[in-house]
């Protein structure tokens, strides 16, 4: 499609968009009266607005039941979770066995890493991006310290070439491949979070299992986002959280996958009492008898409060499905990219440099853009007038235009916002 950079356009593609009124059935800041244009649903999505109802059912199921609502709540609290199983399983190529819903992100992947990091003196390396989220790398450097190795030593990170903004597929293949039967873990990000390259699960799973090691996805900026075959691919395991592209609420609820074919294994795992088996959970006997699949690593009761926002949330997905989600994704993403260069055009075509890879296989709902210019002050006036983006060191703002509730229109403001900003501060 040619592009324009046009009210008229982008109010057409509007217009034509499948997706338009579900940007209804979400809650914007407002500022002067107005919406804001929302990119940050990379870090924390906007809140649907039937996500307050489902909250009420269950403030009211408390009030009006207490105790009795585990049971007779009319969607009980004891299995609330299972009520994930099948949207979700959908929305991450998963069998609604094979998902699970529990604590949060970085807790989770500890406790996978229980069952799926068993380093040996030989085989105790794990593989991972460079630059991982803080919270991963501090993962694993515990991780490694708690089994006696040295994070320098069996931490392997894959980097970016010189002058390259991305990893390579080829590179990390041939790490997997150099490492080899040192390798006991692979886990890395499903999407960069920095620079919103997309990895090739599948090829990086192969390669793995090819050497002997476990494979797993920290899928944060993935789930939501874009096209998960989780199972078929053959990913031991991956987690999740809710509160990105889910659109669950801050800090909420996480995900988890665990494939099917270690569901009957003696793994090992950190048990608790709601993985017992659902007829024997009540019977308070001493034997662990975990459920068969991702549900047998739950460990407490869950937070039900905070899963009633997840589940308005997972049921407005299925409802969608992914397929309408990534096609509006690639297309609006796509307009924020031209948008974004003809800006710099219409300035002296230096301003700005964008980081995420072209390609539209390598890249989903986010475009990180390195600015060469006014830096902080930009990414300040851009927030005061009412653009929602964010900033990370040392010079680069994230623009995720979700695609459930941004608007083409959005990216048409945004770049007048961003052109008057930019000339404004050059001058001053
Ligand atoms: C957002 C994010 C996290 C956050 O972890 P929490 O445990 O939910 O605080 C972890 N890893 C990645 C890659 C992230 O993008």
């Amino acid at each position: 499609m040619i592009f324009q950079n046009t009210l008229e356009f982008a109010k057409e593609l509007d217009q034509k968009d499948e997706l338009k009124n579900y940007r209804n059935e979400f809650i914007f800041p407002q500022l002067n009266g107005e919406n804001v244009i929302y990119f940050t649903g990379n870090s924390l999505g906007l809140q649907p607005k039937s996500a307050k109802n489902y909250v009420d059912e269950v403030m009211n199921d408390w009030a009006n039941l207490a105790v009795e609502g585990h049971f007779f709540a009319d969607k009980p609290w004891w299995d609330y979770h299972e009520r994930f199983a099948e949207p979700l399983s959908k929305l991450v190529g998963a069998k609604p066995s094979e998902v699970t819903v529990m604590n949060t992100l970085t807790v989770n992947l500890h406790l996978l890493m229980v069952s799926f990091y068993k380093p040996t003196t030989k085989r105790y390396k794990i593989i991972c991006e460079e630059k991982a989220f803080p919270s991963d790398q501090y993962m694993f450097q515990s991780q490694v310290n708690f089994h006696g190795y040295k994070p320098e030593d069996a931490i392997v990170e894959i980097k970016r070439r010189e002058g390259e903004n991305n990893i390579r597929l080829e590179d990390i293949i041939s790490k997997i491949n150099e490492v080899g039967d040192e390798l006991a873990l692979v886990l890395f990000g499903g999407v960069n979070y920095y620079t919103g390259q997309v990895f090739d699960m599948k090829s990086i799973t192969d390669a793995g299992h090819k050497v002997g090691a476990i494979v797993g996805f920290d899928l944060a900026h993935a789930a939501g986002n874009i096209k998960l075959d989780l199972h078929n691919w053959n990913v031991d395991f991956a987690a999740w959280c809710s509160y990105k592209y889910m659109n669950s609420g801050p800090g909420n609820a996480s995900g988890c996958f665990i494939h099917e074919k270690h569901h009957s294994s003696d793994l090992p795992r950190f048990a608790g009492w709601w993985a017992q088996k659902k007829e024997k959970r009540f019977l308070m006997e001493p034997n662990f008898d975990p459920t068969v699949g991702a549900d047998g690593w739950q460990v407490s009761n869950l937070p039900v409060l905070t899963l009633a926002p997840y589940l308005a949330s997972v049921e407005m997905f299925a409802e969608v499905g992914m397929d309408k989600l990534i096609a509006k994704r690639n297309q609006i993403t796509a307009y924020l990219e031209f948008i974004l260069h003809e800006i710099d055009k219409e300035i002296d075509g230096t301003e700005f440099e964008i980081i995420t890879p072209s390609n539209q296989d390598e890249r989903a709902c986010q475009l990180s853009v390195f600015l060469h210019g006014q830096g902080k002050d930009l990414f300040h006036y851009l927030m005061k007038n009412g653009v929602i983006t964010d900033w990370r060191e040392p010079n680069v703002i994230r623009l995720a235009p979700a695609p459930f509730y941004c608007s083409y229109e959005d990216m048409y403001k945004f770049g007048q916002i961003l052109k008057t900003g930019i000339l404004s501060l050059s001058k001053s």
